[in-house]
């Protein structure tokens, strides 16, 4: 991408064409499967796995003389593969709803005034001029918003709780440590529309009455570590954080602490502890970061997606976003598609779409015509879904119900090839790796859990060996310290539940 939008600049030059044409480098598009992705403003065309080797002709061909070039135009499988130049008619985007990603692909996330020209900071300036803290509360707690970062705690309430515990320091904490195998939604949503998220944290900062943020941000995500700091130093210019931000007094500014990939400092007391430069390890809640969080202060803490939806909220109403969504998960959700579907890529539908509507519609099926067989929701944390599930509207009870979880939003497609008892491994093998080692039930109880499933990987478990993979995982269920420990085990039990006859086929067949 970036090369190509070097070769833009230089055959726009070429043509005598840099003044009169911009070339915008945006965040990302979502439709991953089918990028890089060059989108020919104002008639929208949106053009598809672009090399730098078609830049001279999109220049020649569309720019200058407006012909389009059809062979680099979205083909759709489902209408004898006709041209498709408009996003909105493709099978990816139809059912997409965008709020947490609505200025993802279409703002240049480096220029402030490409945001402020798109409603940015007026929810700010609706906050601090016309409306309590605690009426920004209220309206939060109408929306029914709740936290995208896996928990799904009342986000209202969260801010209600952390703003009625005084103090004379009280923090503001962005959680952009991702950290799941197969998730980019936080680091896209940075990458794409980094000032909805400091908006937001300003937001929140009136509410609770805190000065400062933080955001915690995992070293590994550069390109959304650089676009921020660049939204930071503009919302400081533009006089959005600092000191009396707008003229209305309130002071507030953000500053970055850097992870360094440990999945276990997603859960937020290791996340707080982290940042104070200890050992990323949890703690027993009592306390809650909003009683004792950083430095021992009232820390509120969510993730970029749950910031990403507030700015909307405030301008837009509580009523519009819970008129999304299912009766008790309210608005959209990101999810991240990967595995062996047909569209890999970022989406974001309302709550209540179903599992069926993701993977086929938006997903576009199975890659290479074959058969699904199971989807992970909730990373490493969540369970396997299979056929029997897709028809459930996904929301964070329902997924809960059908033995997975929402998480933050990682979606895992497998198909007839994959060996589940294999996938469960894999998600084994990344939390033995990841556990803090802190309480015995995880750093011991999912190494056996790990072995017992190698022995039976390798043809040499025994039917024993499955009644003490069940009876291991719940203990450690039910002991573990953290969130990470009680839920390591849903892969191994959402398999068991639903594919037990692979693990009786490796015990069995000795393979
Ligand atoms: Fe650490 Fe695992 Fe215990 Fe959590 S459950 S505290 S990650 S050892």
């Amino acid at each position: 991408s970036d090369t190509i939008v070097e070769d833009f600049k230089k055959e726009l030059e070429a043509k005598g064409l840099k003044d009169e044409v911009q070339v915008v480098m945006t965040g990302c598009f979502g439709f991953c499967e089918k990028g890089p992705i060059v989108k020919v403003m104002p008639d929208n065309t949106f053009y598809t796995q672009v090399k730098p080797s078609d830049v001279a002709e999109i220049v020649s061909e569309h720019v200058i003389k407006g012909r389009k070039v059809n062979r680099l135009l979205y083909t759709d499988p489902n209408a004898d593969n006709k041209h498709i130049s408009d996003s909105k008619h493709m099978g990816f985007y139809k059912k997409q709803i965008r709020v947490a990603l609505r200025n993802c692909g279409f703002i240049n996330p480096e220029n402030i005034e490409e945001y402020v020209g798109r409603e940015g900071y007026m929810a700010l300036g609706k906050a601090l001029t016309e409306m309590t803290p605690q009426q920004v509360i209220d309206e939060i707690k109408k929306s029914g918003l709740r936290g995208r970062g896996g928990g799904g705690f009342p986000t209202g309430l969260k801010w209600e709780i952390a703003s009625k515990n005084a103090a004379d320091q009280k923090y503001v904490v962005c959680n952009a440590d991702e950290g799941d195998p197969g998730a980019f939604m936080d680091r896209s949503i940075l990458e794409g529309d980094p000032h909805s998220v400091i908006e937001a944290m300003a937001i929140c900062g009136y509410t609770m009455g805190a000065t400062k943020g933080l955001v915690y941000i995992r070293a590994e995500y550069p390109l959304a570590i650089q676009r921020l700091k660049t939204a930071i130093n503009q919302s400081r210019e533009y006089g959005l954080l600092g000191t009396n931000i707008m003229g209305t007094g309130f002071n507030f500014d953000i500053e970055l602490r850097y992870g360094a990939g440990a999945f276990v400092c997603g859960e937020e007391t290791a996340l707080i502890h982290s940042m104070e430069g200890h050992r990323g390890e949890p703690t027993v809640k009592p306390p809650f970061p909003a009683e004792s969080g950083y430095n021992g202060k009232p820390t509120n803490v969510n993730n970029v997606e749950t910031f990403a939806n507030i700015p909307v909220i405030l301008l837009k109403g509580s009523e519009w976003f819970a008129s999304i969504g299912t009766e008790k998960s309210k608005g959209t959700k990101v999810f991240a598609l990967a595995g062996k579907i047909n569209n890999v890529g970022l989406i974001e539908v309302p709550m209540g779409t179903t599992l069926r509507e993701v993977i086929f519609e938006i997903g576009g099926g199975i890659k290479d015509g074959k058969k699904f067989k199971a989807v992970q929701t909730g990373g490493p944390s969540g369970g396997c879904l299979t056929e029997k599930h897709l028809d459930t509207p996904i929301d964070f009870d329902n997924l809960i119900a059908a033995g997975s979880m929402m998480g933050s939003g990682g979606m895992i497609v497998m198909d007839e090839d994959n060996c589940m008892v294999a996938v469960a491994k894999f998600y084994l093998e990344f939390t033995v790796e990841e556990s803090c080692g802190k309480c015995s039930p995880c750093r011991i109880g999912n190494k056996r859990l790990h072995e017992l499933l190698d022995k039976i990987t390798k043809g040499e478990g025994t039917m024993e060996d499955l009644d003490r993979l069940r009876n291991l995982s719940h203990v450690i269920k039910d002991t573990a310290l953290c969130g990470l420990g009680q839920t390591s085990p849903n892969p191994v039990l959402s398999t068991l539940d639903n594919f037990y006859s692979e693990y009786e086929a490796h015990v069995k067949d000795k393979k």
